[in-house]
């Protein structure tokens, strides 16, 4: 480990928890130098619902890379963007979802971004709502509306124009968060102006997997459109399928009037972050927001790739199969543990929250044992006290039952200590 330490800045973080050093990956499994193998219920922080290294994308990038196909373009016409748009037309929009899409690049975070701005430009309003519990990304706008006030410390005095509304968590769970949000907006003495936009997850993933009621996001669309307030989804964590559906609001039948994309959108884990814009909101000028690398021509092939094998595969039904199987072996063989153990999740995002045990030292300790054991499995939620399960949508059942068993051991090994 010495190279690392000696050379890489402080600002590392995963590879703290996760002390190894890892130089091979094949679908749900991580190798690493020292010879131990992990089942992986991370996948990238979800940039890997097809697994690592999936065959059919593989090849894919494998014959673009052999024929010399264009890797840099900036934003130049090439074919694999062509093939990428034709096929992401064909099968993630439709005539309700009619979306224009706007390449960012190269992480989630830009996509933020670019949402932000284009807001604020439509409306002509600075003010943005977020969610307490939300997690947009670490450049300083995206920053300014994650609630994680840990992570904003460096950011002093870059979170100005940013409300923060409860989300239906903990007891706000029981409060009307809708209604609360209806009276800032109708109170003329509120002190909070209207915002041009209100982004928000569907399952807010970093903020400790807390899923969104159906009823309440068919409120927030009304509320947004009866206000004259754009609504964004920042679908980067639980699009791309990890919940059934390609887009993760498409349970609540609602279509937003931005998309943020990112994460497993480029099918292998390569870099790329995409804006749904309605077309009609697309009043950007030529140019207006650039970058180097906003057409990762690899992430391209990947991407359409990713899309074919969701179209021959029967990924939305895997999705519920492993969903109902997650749900039991939570709620049969987890819950039952300690009544201090809460269980939420939908898809394939579940976390088991431990915060009740006090503290993060008890989930650290599970997720630690679960390593020890060949498990990588990362923490979410206020202070990290959420387990987070995001394995690969297209893991076996067989691995996904052993991941399971090792979570159970860890929490046998680490209540009897
Ligand atoms: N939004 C959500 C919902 C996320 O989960 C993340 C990443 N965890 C981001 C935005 C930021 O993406 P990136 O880390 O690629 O910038």
């Amino acid at each position: 480990m010495n190279i690392f330490e000696k050379c890489e800045s402080n600002v590392r973080s995963y590879c703290r928890n996760f002390p190894d050093i890892f130089h091979r990956a094949k679908g749900s499994m991580i190798y690493s130098d020292s010879g131990k193998e992990y089942i992986d219920f991370f996948a990238g922080a979800g940039a890997l619902n097809y697994g690592h290294n999936h065959d059919y994308i593989k090849q894919k990038v494998m014959s673009y890379l052999d024929a010399d196909g264009i890797a840099h373009a900036l934003d130049m016409y090439t074919s694999a963007k062509e093939k990428f748009l034709a096929k992401f037309d064909e099968v993630a929009l439709s005539s309700t979802l009619d979306y224009r899409i706007q390449f960012c690049g190269p992480t989630g975070t830009n996509a933020v971004e670019a949402a932000l701005k284009l807001a604020r430009k439509v409306k002509q309003r600075a003010g943005i709502f977020s969610f307490m519990g939300a997690y947009h990304g670490m450049t300083l706008g995206s920053l300014a509306i994650s609630g994680n006030i840990g992570i904003r410390a460096g950011a002093i005095g870059t979170s100005s124009n940013v409300t923060f509304m409860p989300y239906p968590y903990g007891f706000m769970e029981t409060f009307d968060t809708i209604e609360y949000i209806e009276t800032v907006l109708n109170d003329v003495n509120s002190g909070i102006e209207k915002p041009a936009a209100i982004i928000f997850e569907t399952v807010q993933a970093e903020g400790g997997v807390v899923v969104a009621p159906i009823d309440w996001m068919l409120r927030l669309r009304k509320l947004c459109d009866e206000h004259d307030i754009l609504l964004i989804c920042d679908d980067i964590q639980v699009g791309c399928g990890r919940i059934g559906s390609f887009f993760s609001f498409e349970r609540a039948d609602i279509v937003p009037d931005m998309v943020v994309l990112s994460k497993s959108i480029s099918g292998y884990g390569f870099p790329m972050s995409l804006l749904l814009i309605k077309p009609e909101l697309d009043i950007w000028e030529p140019g207006e927001h650039n970058g180097t690398f906003r057409g990762n021509q690899l992430a391209f092939i990947g991407a359409t790739a990713a899309l074919e094998y969701r179209e021959s595969s029967n990924l939305e039904q895997d999705v519920k199969t492993k969903e109902l199987f997650l749900k039991n072996f939570l709620s049969q063989e987890i819950a039952p543990i300690s009544e201090k153990i809460a269980i939420r999740g939908i898809g394939m995002i579940w976390g088991i929250d431990v915060k009740n045990f006090g503290g993060n030292t008890f989930a650290r300790s599970i997720t630690s044992r679960c390593f020890e054991l060949g498990l990588i499995v990362e923490l979410a939620g206020r202070n990290d006290t959420v387990i987070k399960i995001l394995p690969p949508l297209v893991i076996d059942m067989s691995t996904l039952q052993r991941g399971c068993s090792i979570i159970k051991a860890a929490f046998h090994d680490s209540l009897a200590v």
